[in-house]
């Protein structure tokens, strides 16, 4: 099992003054962050790729390559090792993150929301009793969680949820409907938004950790997605759901908070991902365009398609510098949501870009689906929509300039 222990960031400012040289400024890395890099490589190359095709054809979850990544510590990265994880940085995670995704975008969100959005708040918000009953067994793949934020009238604006969550004697009983829940049908514990006070708005919503099945609680449909398909997404309905008071995460009325700092974490997650897949694409892309032939030559030698190539190379570099600027500002305990959401507004839009590229190099080979070509490009556009919209990343990012220069 490959775990490996930190120091965290030692290289920090090394790996921050890496541009040249190497495409990912792979050399300039600690010594532990690239061998955690080749070991994701290595089982994405082997177990991902191959099956990638097929799990999103047939809309399969990849159990035993989720499995399998628990064994090398990959469902709990940032989880400390007293807790069962692999006591790892951020930067790890997204630099592991990416190699999944670069695999199979379906594999790489479902890691994503184990590590970011479930394991992620209850390391930092949860109880002794908490930890020990919903961090370790989540940590090796064998159960994994979700999270349940958004619902059928509220997406960007989290803060009007409208789950209630009422405390009767020594539970909480929970009605209303959580949309869009990645994991939903897999997972065996669930992080769930409720207002516990209305009159206090967002300042009312509380966060709780509900086991899976448990009685009152039932799924929706399984969703059939663009992208992404591998990954199960749907809607969780609860009726009279009853919850005991300790699975209360933190204070009553932190809620929202949590879901706001824990969103920040996810960010850094979706901008690996998006990096993934995009990374994915430049790679078909370069080298169909090296053996195709035309005009009695490879493509690769005209040069529109090396501006092409040139653009795709820029956008990449540039959000997986990002990236790993949120990574590292967040594991050195300084303030990241503008780092984050420039990471995954930049991100998201690279993968975007760099996916449509592809599809236009490879010209018709790009738009059938012996070519993974097109999956790239459906699995890329969500990056685009969940844990905030890049509408919403631009808002934060607007929102923290105003309040650094004190325009507000
Ligand atoms: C595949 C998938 C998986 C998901 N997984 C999860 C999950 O695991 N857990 C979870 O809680 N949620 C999840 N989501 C939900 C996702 O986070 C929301 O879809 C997303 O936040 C957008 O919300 P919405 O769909 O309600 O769109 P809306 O909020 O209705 O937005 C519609 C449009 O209006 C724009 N808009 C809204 N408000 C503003 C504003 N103030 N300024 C400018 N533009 C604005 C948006 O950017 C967007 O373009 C998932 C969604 C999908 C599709």
């Amino acid at each position: 099992m490959y775990k490996i222990n930190l120091l965290v960031t030692q290289n920090v400012s090394t790996v921050l003054r890496t541009v040249s040289r190497n495409f990912v400024g792979f050399s300039m890395l600690p010594e532990t962050h690239k061998m955690l890099k080749k070991t994701c490589k290595d089982f994405a190359e082997a177990e991902l790729k191959p099956k990638a095709a097929d799990i999103d054809k047939k809309h399969l979850y990849p159990k035993e390559q989720i499995k399998e990544m628990g064994k090398l510590g990959l469902m709990s990265i940032a989880v400390p090792e007293s807790l069962g994880g692999s006591g790892l940085d951020y930067l790890a995670y997204a630099i592991a993150l990416e190699e999944i995704s670069r695999g199979c975008a379906s594999a790489g969100v479902i890691m994503s929301v184990n590590n970011s959005l479930y394991l992620g708040p209850i390391t930092k918000f949860g109880n002794k009793d908490q930890k020990d009953k919903y961090i370790t067994p989540f940590t090796n793949g064998t159960k994994i969680g979700c999270f349940a934020l958004s619902e059928p009238d509220n997406g960007s604006d989290a803060g009007a949820a409208s789950t209630t969550a009422k405390l009767d004697g020594t539970n909480y009983v929970m009605n209303g409907t959580k949309s869009w829940i990645t994991n939903g049908y897999e997972s065996n514990a669930v992080i769930l938004f409720a207002t516990t006070d209305k009159t206090k708005k967002h300042k009312g919503i509380s966060a709780f950790i509900v086991d899976k099945p448990t009685d009152g609680l039932s799924l929706g449909k399984k969703e059939d997605k663009l992208g992404i398909r591998g990954s199960s997404t749907c809607s969780l309905i609860f009726e009279d759901c009853k919850l005991p008071v300790e699975n209360l995460l933190g204070e009553a009325g932190m809620g929202f908070k949590i879901a706001m700092m824990t969103l920040d974490d996810g960010r850094i997650g979706i901008a690996a991902q998006a990096l993934g897949i995009a990374q994915a694409s430049f790679e078909c892309a370069i080298e169909y365009a090296a053996k195709r032939q035309a005009f009695g030559k490879p493509i690769i030698k005209l040069q529109t398609i090396q501006q092409k190539i040139a653009d795709m190379a820029l956008k990449l570099e540039s959000s997986r510098l990002l990236t790993w600027q949120a990574a590292v500002t967040k594991d050195s305990g300084k303030p990241y949501t503008k780092e984050a959401a420039m990471a995954k507004l930049s991100a998201s839009e690279t993968s975007t870009f760099c996916t449509h590229q592809c599809i236009q190099i490879l010209g018709g080979m790009g738009y059938i689906t012996d070519m993974p070509a097109e999956r790239h490009y459906r699995d890329a556009r969500i990056t685009e929509i969940y844990e905030g919209t890049s509408e919403i990343q631009r808002l934060i990012i607007a929102g923290s300039i105003i309040k650094e220069y004190s325009l507000n």
